[in-house]
């Protein structure tokens, strides 16, 4: 057993700690409140190599950073970043887009893509999620029709990260509704394209640095070669589900680690009754549970990480990450603010937005209850 960084990964670790320390922090209190979104940051990210850590430099990207050094650096920014929903659009377009691309995607598509999406040029969101189709996201309703060039989409996509600021969609729909999952497929679609449309900014409880969106295809033409991977490999991209989560999941044990450094200090310098309020029993539980929480997460995290670096199935044990992590982020949030008092709940001390951010952790990459069927049904139970 291994329980430490090697030389290389802590160096990689210490630089994007740095990074971020220096180059990501700004106003962000004030862009919540207004749910603006930051293309400066956006943009040092990319300059300093954050969207193309795992792409190969033929397409633009540093090629500096496997699953566990990707799990690091999402990690370090966790911790130094304070907006996260800037964090959340980077996952979203690195795991969910780009690394569909760089598995499934021909050298035209790759060329095409990612050198933009590397650069900070471009931004791209994974369209899955409809109206009617949200955890059953096999059972989507958007249709794709073969035709003699390419195909025509139909239908409509909510909730999509990035999407009113998205120049790049990974759209998911059916080509044959008869077969299931085995009957969908995935079509990159340019934001220019005459039959799509994108929503306005919806409003929403957190994360609201990056903006959700809603996509209307409607006759919807495509060439045959928009298409990503061949028709029913779409059910191939779980695999990569896994990575994605570990790699969200990353960030909110960084964010975690900075919300318990926070408390530590809160719980040691305010005074009440002559004494830090941290000599209160009450308190300092509070503070030993959310150490607790953040120790589990974190071995949870590097354990799945690692079980991926050796190309080992690992959906179980992702699913009781992702359930047990996000969970405990809204848990440890909750503490933060009884720990901060009242003060936890004004929006100018920076503690209640992990709260409404945390939220938002439960419900996408598959919410709690379905990391929980995933589990039991691994066991031979449901
Ligand atoms: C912050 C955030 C970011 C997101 N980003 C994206 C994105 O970029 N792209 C995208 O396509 N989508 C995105 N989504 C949408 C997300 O994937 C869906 O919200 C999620 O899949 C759940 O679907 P739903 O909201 O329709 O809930 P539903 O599926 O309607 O579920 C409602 C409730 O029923 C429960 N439930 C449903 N089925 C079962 C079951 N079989 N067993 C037990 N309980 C069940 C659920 O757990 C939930 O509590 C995002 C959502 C959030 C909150």
């Amino acid at each position: 057993m291994q329980f430490e960084w090697t030389e290389q990964q802590q160096q990689y670790r210490d630089q994007v700690a740095a990074f971020a320390r220096q180059n990501l922090v700004d106003d962000v209190c004030r862009r919540d409140h207004t749910g603006s979104f930051s293309q400066t940051l956006w943009q040092k990210c990319a300059d300093f190599g954050i969207q193309g850590m795992n792409v190969d430099a033929a397409y633009g990207g540093r090629a500096s950073a496997d699953i566990l050094m990707s799990v690091a650096a999402m990690e370090m920014l966790g911790a130094a970043c304070r907006d996260a929903g800037l964090l959340l659009a980077l996952n979203a377009q690195m795991w969910s887009v780009q690394l569909p691309l760089l598995r499934l995607g021909t050298e035209a598509q790759k060329q095409s893509t990612l050198p933009r999406l590397c650069s900070g040029q471009w931004k791209a969101a994974h369209a899955m999620t409809e109206p009617e189709a949200g955890s059953d996201a096999f059972g989507i309703q958007t249709t794709a029709r073969k035709t003699s060039d390419g195909y025509v989409l139909c239908g409509e996509k909510c909730m999509v990260t990035l999407a009113p600021l998205a120049d790049l969609f990974l759209v998911t729909a059916t080509v044959d509704p008869d077969k299931g999952r085995w009957g969908l497929a995935t079509f990159l679609i340019r934001r220019d394209n005459p039959g799509l449309k994108v929503g306005v900014a919806d409003a929403k409880m957190g994360l609201r640095t990056v903006p959700f969106g809603r996509l209307s295809l409607s006759e919807c033409c495509v060439a045959a070669d928009a298409r990503l991977g061949s028709e029913g490999e779409m059910a191939a991209l779980h695999g990569l589900l896994e990575v994605e989560r570990c790699c969200i999941l990353a960030c909110q044990v960084g964010a975690m680690q900075r919300q318990l450094e926070d408390c530590v200090v809160y719980a040691r310098s305010r005074r009440q009754f002559d004494r830090p309020i941290g000599s209160f029993q009450a308190v300092a539980h509070r503070v030993a549970n959310m150490k607790v929480r953040l120790e589990t997460c974190r071995w949870l995290l590097y354990r799945v990480a690692w079980l991926k670096s050796k190309n080992k199935s690992a959906l179980a044990e992702t699913a009781a990450l992702k359930l047990h992590l996000s969970e405990s982020f809204v848990d440890s949030s909750m503490d933060a603010m009884r720990v901060h008092g009242g003060r936890g709940y004004m929006a100018e001390y920076e503690v209640e937005r992990d709260l409404r951010d945390a939220m938002g952790g439960v419900f996408y990459a598959g919410t709690s209850d379905i990391q929980r069927n995933i589990i039991s049904s691994m066991l031979g139970v449901a």
